[in-house]
């Protein structure tokens, strides 16, 4: 999609700081992080949000976890923990209308989350 950003981003029309990168996904780090590592994992197809993500995307759900988990390691946070999140509609807080998963870790959480 032209007017989105984070096809932008896969497509390369917009400079990211790219991490791991999959025939299906990408990994970048976040312009504003919010926590020492702090990545966004998106798939390449556009895919408006979670709700988007039924059982005919298994194979793209599949190799995001595979890649969050894999950067988890490479971060040096996989033993430590780290958080998922995907912030899903307006009340959520999602502001990029492109599913990302935020990968977050290295210093402690709080739990409720704001
Ligand atoms: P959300 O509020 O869940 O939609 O998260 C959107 C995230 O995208 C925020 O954490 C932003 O900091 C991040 N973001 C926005 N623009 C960029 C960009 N050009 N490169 C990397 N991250 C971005
Ligand atoms: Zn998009």
């Amino acid at each position: 999609m032209d007017d989105c950003l984070f096809c932008r981003i896969v497509n390369k029309e917009i400079g990211s700081e790219i991490v791991e990168e999959s025939a299906n996904s990408i990994a970048f780090r976040d312009i504003n992080p919010q926590a020492p590592v702090h990545l966004l994992i998106v798939p390449k197809e556009h895919i408006t949000s979670l709700r988007e993500l039924n059982e005919d995307k298994c194979d793209i759900l599949s190799d995001i976890f595979r890649m969050i988990n894999d950067i988890a390691v490479s971060e040096g946070i996989d033993q430590s923990g780290y958080r998922v999140v995907v912030n899903t509609g307006e009340e959520a807080g999602q502001e990029v209308g492109h599913v990302h998963f935020h990968l977050l870790g290295g210093r402690f959480m709080k739990w409720p989350p704001g």
